[in-house]
């Protein structure tokens, strides 16, 4: 039986793509693309090919893209655990390579759950500089935040607030700002039958309206001379092109840039990409905007420091347990210790969730380790490290939440993958204690 779509998106999509439609269509007769993105943060190509149990084709959408066959089911594999690479489909990629962001920027991510273009940003970035990664839905926020961790991304903020609240706090701060903006889904029809119950031409609309509201806050946020990149994973030219066109009408401060890129296709009648299911991903589109007008400057520096107990724990706490940690700046947020970015603004009513990364948790006077700190490290930097290959029965158990045997090693110590940590647990006699968190255990 043929794959089912709605027929008035049918009909839309032929006056759209006229000889092209057939080719389109029978794109859903067949499986949906499925993708891996390395995670240059903590690994490297040739690891990740060397481990996986498929060979790395790259897409055209990143560099750091690469084809992954439907079958592979991806947390039954260590390396996801790790933090190694992001389950993404292939042209979900393509906008974060439009926004292009280089280390040292300060980037928000406006709609940011679950973190797939968040996590490609940190990488391009080198985790330097600092990444605000908004979601408006709270328990979405949550998931947003796991997902940094795992990637062992420090230079982050993660915050749920509408969009308004952040051009009101943060106008002008930003070098570039991401719009991955809540679409119809028309891209994601192949693989989630939810996004064909919610179609309607109605709801079309009601996507195009919000994006342009949520757009208006975005580029309050761009500093003058900086990047917007809008984007989305339908097709429909209400949302899209309809909502580029709005955006110049609305805000004559800044001007569309031709895509610079090597993939999908123009656009209808404006400077943007395009990405169809007969251009190698499930469905994009993507605009870049410059701002060239000034623009306010809301932000005031973060200007808190914590307490002398609270920083001397830390500092004893990150020299004992690292090699060459460079431990800046601490926040103690109750009883939890924070390793803040160098690069923050004051972070008060900015619904933040997490700042930084989670070094620990003060007892008495000392700090009992945060998987988060060790998820952001490399075995070169830990004073202690366990070493595992990716098929080792020891990192299954591990991930189990069991002890394993650990020989020779002592206190704190990094469980590392292929050369990618993955946790950590406390070695006393031979044996490491288990310290993965309960909630990430796997079962099985
Ligand atoms: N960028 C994400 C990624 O790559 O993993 C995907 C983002 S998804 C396309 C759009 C997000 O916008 C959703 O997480 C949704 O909860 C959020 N959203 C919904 N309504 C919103 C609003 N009014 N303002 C801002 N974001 C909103």
């Amino acid at each position: 039986m043929a794959f089912e779509l709605p027929v008035e998106f049918e009909n839309r999509m032929r006056a759209m793509l006229g000889g092209e439609y057939e080719a389109f269509r029978a794109e859903y007769e067949k499986p949906h693309r499925r993708g891996v993105r390395l995670n240059t943060l903590k690994c490297d190509a040739e690891t990740l090919a060397r481990t996986l149990p498929f060979s790395l084709a790259p897409t055209p959408f990143s560099p750091l893209s690469y084809y992954a066959p439907e079958a592979v089911r991806m947390a039954s594999l260590p390396l996801y655990h790790a933090g190694a690479f992001y389950s993404q489909e292939p042209s979900a990629s393509s906008a974060v390579t439009l926004l292009d962001p280089q280390p040292g920027e300060k980037v928000l991510d406006l709609c940011a759950a679950p973190g797939g273009k968040s996590t490609q940003i940190a990488a391009l970035t080198g985790d330097r500089g600092l990444l605000w990664s908004n979601e408006v839905v709270r328990s979405r926020a949550s998931a947003l935040a796991s997902n940094l961790e795992r990637m062992g991304v420090k230079n982050a903020v993660v915050s749920s607030v509408y969009p308004e609240v952040l051009a009101e706090k943060l106008e002008g701060y930003f070098d570039r700002v991401l719009v991955d903006a809540p679409c119809s889904g028309e891209g994601m029809f192949r693989r989630d039958p939810q996004a064909i119950a919610e179609w309607s031409p109605a709801h079309v609309e009601a996507c195009a309206a919000r994006q342009i509201a949520i757009l208006g806050s975005a580029a309050r946020c761009v500093r003058e001379g900086g990047v917007l990149v809008y984007s989305t994973c339908t097709f429909s030219e209400e949302e899209n092109e309809g909502v580029v066109r709005a955006f110049l009408r609305e805000n004559p401060g800044f001007v569309l840039e031709k895509p610079d890129v090597a993939f999908g296709r123009p656009a209808y009648g404006v400077d943007a990409v395009r990405i169809f299911p007969m251009d190698g991903g499930e469905g994009h589109f993507a605009a870049r905007f410059r701002r060239t007008a000034p623009n306010g400057y809301a932000a005031r520096p973060y200007d808190e420091k914590p307490d002398r107990q609270t920083e001397a724990a830390a500092q004893t706490f990150c020299a004992s347990v690292f090699t060459d940690w460079k431990a800046e700046r601490f926040a103690r947020v109750r009883d939890r210790i924070l390793l803040l970015p160098a690069a923050l603004p004051a972070l008060s009513g900015l619904g933040v969730l997490r700042a930084g990364v989670e070094l620990g948790e003060m007892k008495k006077n000392r700090i009992e380790p945060a998987h988060g700190i060790f998820m952001a490290a490399k075995p070169a930097q830990c004073r202690s490290v366990l070493h595992l290959r990716h098929d080792d029965p020891r990192l299954t158990a591990f991930l189990r939440g069991e002890e394993i045997p650990a020989e020779g090693l002592a206190g704190y110590t990094a469980v590392a993958v292929e050369g990618v940590v993955t946790g950590f647990g406390k070695a006393s006699g031979g044996v490491l204690k288990n310290k993965y968190p309960k909630g990430l255990r796997i079962h099985g």
